[in-house]
């Protein structure tokens, strides 16, 4: 049978697992330890199921205006899709050119990398081999940081920065990554918000001073809706409607009308996410101090996760240890990678459990 010669190269992305066998105490995916706001579950009980005969709204009109109302923006500042992960999918064939595209007569590979750093959201290699874009990692310094000095006068045609970052948690400063957009003014700079609400800056009203800035965000974190599916960009018009060009060849409905209405409903209820969300930034905190106590080093997180490690015992090794004992975690085999293990801020219960647990791990090892 006949196959594309792409499909043989790519490399998915692997998701973290959602298990069926076991109940697990659930510290994997980053999801929120929260449930959604009661708007959301009024929301579903009215749904009327007739509307489901009509396709959705394709703009999302109604989101986007209560998404912009939000940020203070305008609605044409506003992108949205199916998870950030389908925005960023959308942004490379919109902002970067493939590795042929500029090649001269002889073929020669021109095309200047799209650069992000060797520890961050591993979906964007993936997008940019699916995608056939060249990319470069940077990597991150000693200490996990980002060094913006490594953006700068690069040979490059974008740069993609999550921030936080992730799996690592650590938050750069908003002027720390202006002077990363500031110099990279003729190329698309994507700063990648999803963690943000969890005790960092946003760089959104940036955007009025940069042409160059997309930012991206997600439901599925801080309001707690990775289940229904949305994501959103904010940006400058001429960014966005490159986007929605991307979109619309591709898919005109990506977003449901039962998506549409509940996180329409989400964005009016900021008070309910703001108080979860300051509930999780208190557990992570004392999780942290916790664990330091027990000797593990832990990275200074602005998310809802925390990247552990512990001198003498490896990443899988913690991750499986912990497997056995009921709570799934993240492990990632890199080499800047493979001694920690990721762990989602879970409930006070969950994490008064996981703490029992790495107790005993300890004294085991
Ligand atoms: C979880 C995550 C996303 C994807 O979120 P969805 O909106 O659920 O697709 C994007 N970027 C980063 C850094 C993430 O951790």
């Amino acid at each position: 049978m006949k196959f594309s010669k792409l499909l043989a190269t790519l490399k998915p992305y692997v998701a973290g697992e959602q298990p069926k066998d076991k109940k697990y105490i659930k510290l994997n995916t980053n999801e929120n330890a929260y449930p959604p706001s009661p708007g959301t579950a009024d929301v579903l009980k009215n749904f009327d199921t007739s509307e489901l005969r009509l396709y959705p709204d394709p703009d999302a009109s109604e989101l986007k205006a209560a998404l912009a109302k939000r940020h203070g923006v305008l609605p044409q500042n506003i992108f949205t899709g199916n998870g950030s992960d389908e925005v960023l999918g959308f942004c490379f064939p919109a902002f970067f050119d493939r590795k042929d595209c500029c090649g001269d007569t002889k073929g020669e590979n021109k095309t200047p990398p799209v650069l992000f750093p060797d520890v961050t959201y591993s979906f964007y290699p993936v997008y940019a081999n699916l995608y056939e874009i060249p990319y470069q990692t940077i990597p991150l310094k000693d200490d996990y940081t980002i060094d913006p000095k490594d953006y700068k006068n690069r040979d490059c045609q974008g740069i993609i920065i999550a921030n936080p970052n992730a799996p690592t948690g650590i938050a750069l400063k908003p002027y720390a990554l202006e002077e990363i957009i500031a110099a990279n003014r003729d190329k698309v700079v994507i700063i990648d918000e999803a963690y943000v609400d969890f005790c960092s800056y946003s760089l959104i009203s940036a955007i009025k001073r940069y042409d160059n800035l997309l930012i991206i965000r997600t439901f599925s974190k801080s309001y707690s809706l990775a289940g229904a599916r949305c994501g959103y960009a904010v940006g400058q018009k001429p960014l966005i409607d490159a986007l929605d060009t991307v979109k619309n060849s591709f898919n005109s409905y990506t977003l449901d009308r039962i998506t549409q209405k509940i996180a329409l409903v989400s964005c009016n209820d900021g008070g309910y996410y703001d108080m979860i969300n300051e509930r999780i930034i208190n557990i992570r905190d004392d999780t942290a101090q916790k664990l330091r106590k027990e000797g593990f080093s832990v990275l200074n997180s602005s998310a809802n996760f925390i990247f552990i490690k512990k001198t003498g015992v490896s990443g899988e090794r913690l991750y499986t240890a912990l497997r056995e004992k009921g709570i799934l975690t993240r492990y990632f085999d890199g080499a800047r990678t493979r001694d920690f293990v990721r762990v989602t801020i879970g409930t006070e219960e969950e994490m008064r459990i996981f703490l029992q647990k790495i107790k005993e791990i300890v004294k085991e090892v």
